[in-house]
């Protein structure tokens, strides 16, 4: 029970890593706030759970943030899981993709970062735990708003670790590879489409990205963000943590 007492808000939580991450922190003994947009989702998450929140949560939209930040109070753990990730190239790409994934992915998580700090801080004890990504280390064809808005996040990261680092708060990123969720069958069925491959020609092709030659579990995502939870993880600040199987040794 290691996160016993604490209140953790997962956002993006009605499925994939983020309902994997709920999941954890709940048998880990935190009281667990659902966000996203989809709240049929997270009620029947919540039912799962027994005692867990569902709150609807849109992290593009400023006015839903500052609603839901009054409906659930304050948090003492704080997951920016949200995320979308589309695929074009650059120059078919028009100003809807860019700023969509700039909004959800990036500004998205400051803005609910920032709703949500401020207590931890003076409390001298918070955990805000960014689910980024390895595209927001290295580059990925075709995925160039994706890659910038993960990039972005991970520098938004090392800033804001430094700028609490006195304060009893770490502030971490989790880069997980391709990881079992709708996010990369999305991605699979994609490449299907563009190169003529079979869906499960393309799960191969995404699989064959990690040197484990496997799709991550999000369950695996889960544990590390336990322990970036955990008290035990307090020295762990600034870092973004590679979930890949080696894919990418930085
Ligand atoms: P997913 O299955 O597509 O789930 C995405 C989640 O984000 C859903 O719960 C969705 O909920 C929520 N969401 C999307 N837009 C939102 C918004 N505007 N406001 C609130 N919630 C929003 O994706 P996933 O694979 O679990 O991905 C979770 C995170 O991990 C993302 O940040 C993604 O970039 C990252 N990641 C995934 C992979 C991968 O291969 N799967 C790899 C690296 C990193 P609603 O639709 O209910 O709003």
């Amino acid at each position: 029970m290691k996160l016993k007492g604490k209140k953790a808000l997962v956002t993006g939580a009605s499925r994939g890593i983020g309902r994997a991450i709920a999941l954890a922190f709940a048998r880990e003994g935190a009281t667990v706030v659902l966000g996203s947009r989809s709240l049929a989702s997270l009620e029947a998450l919540g039912k799962e759970i027994g005692t867990a929140v569902p709150v609807r949560l849109d992290v593009a939209d400023p006015e839903s943030i500052a609603r839901a930040r009054e409906e659930i109070g304050e948090v003492q753990i704080l997951v920016n899981n949200a995320g979308i990730a589309g695929s074009v190239k650059v120059l078919a790409m028009d100003d809807a993709h860019w700023q969509s994934h700039l909004d959800v992915n990036l500004t998205g998580a400051f803005r609910v970062t920032r709703a949500f700090l401020a207590p931890m801080v003076a409390a001298k004890w918070g955990r805000v735990i960014q689910i980024a990504s390895t595209a927001g280390k290295i580059g990925f064809a075709y995925t160039a708003a994706y890659c910038a808005s993960k990039h972005g996040l991970i520098g938004f990261t090392r800033a804001l670790a430094l700028e609490v680092a006195t304060s009893g708060v770490t502030v971490n990123a989790i880069c997980p590879g391709f990881v079992r969720t709708e996010m990369a069958s999305e991605a699979a069925r994609n490449i299907a489409a563009k190169t003529g491959k079979s869906d499960a020609e393309a799960t191969r092709w995404l699989e064959a990205l990690s040197p484990q030659n496997r799709l991550m579990e999000p369950e695996e995502v889960a544990a590390v963000a336990v322990l970036l939870a955990s008290d035990e993880a307090r020295g762990i600040n600034g870092q973004a943590i590679n979930i890949d199987g080696g894919a990418v040794v930085y």
